[in-house]
């Protein structure tokens, strides 16, 4: 993906608008839109001005309805006992950056709330098994996992205690990755599939935050080949 040096915010680049969707960010700056140089510049030559690159680690793949499925290959938890203290220390890295789902074009910020609260909710502490495996695992692709997220809807905030950080309410986007399952040998046998719920607070400041990964599911359809 593409981190954009004037605001930080990240384009993915694992599908095939790109050119679109980096001149359409472009043109929300100033500084490119008021500079008519640049409008003789191709994608190539933007990208290299406005944007450094960051490689990404999973690939996306198609179920047979065309739908994205984001592949994890690395297993980095597979422990009966998951340490999300750990995850919630890297977790932290991610505070205060910023993600485009490309299917709304909503920006969602990763706020500092987040990472404690993946760690405790009662999402994560009822889960066991595999489920709580894959939850874990997905907390690696986060920027990927919201930029290929779907099915978005809304619903009000009754909790007083959210009066202020989810003042407009909280949006559910659906997102699917995969997790491989190794052979002793170290080959890979199949793939998992999961679905999970990004659940997103829509604050007083007017911004999207996400707060929570919830309801992970696994699908029993659609085995992707290894
Ligand atoms: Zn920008």
């Amino acid at each position: 993906m593409y981190k954009c040096k004037l605001c930080g915010r990240y384009i993915e680049d694992l599908t095939e608008d790109l050119a679109t969707r980096i001149l359409e960010h472009l043109e929300k700056h100033e500084e490119y839109a008021n500079c008519s140089d640049y409008k003789e510049y191709n994608t190539d030559a933007l990208i290299e001005k406005f944007f450094i690159y960051i490689p990404n680690s999973c690939t996306i793949s198609y179920d047979a309805n065309n739908n994205p499925i984001v592949v994890i290959s690395d297993v980095r938890f597979s422990n009966r006992n998951i340490d999300w203290t750990e995850i919630k220390e890297y977790l932290m890295e991610y505070i205060d950056s910023s993600y485009e789902v490309i299917e709304t074009s909503d920006i969602i910020y990763i706020g500092s709330d987040f990472p404690k609260e993946i760690k405790g909710s009662a999402d994560t502490i009822r889960l066991k098994g595999a489920n709580i495996k894959a939850k874990a695992n997905a907390t690696q692709e986060i920027p990927v996992l919201l930029s290929f997220a779907n099915n978005k809807r809304w619903q009000e905030n009754l909790k007083t205690k959210h009066n202020t950080d989810a003042k407009y309410g909280w949006y559910r986007f659906t997102t699917r990755f995969a997790l491989p399952v190794y052979l002793e040998n170290g080959e890979i046998e199949r793939f998992n599939i999961f679905r999970i719920e990004m659940l997103v607070r829509h604050a007083s400041d007017d911004k999207l935050y996400l707060y929570d990964m919830v309801n992970i599911k696994k699908e029993t359809s659609n085995p992707l080949e290894p």
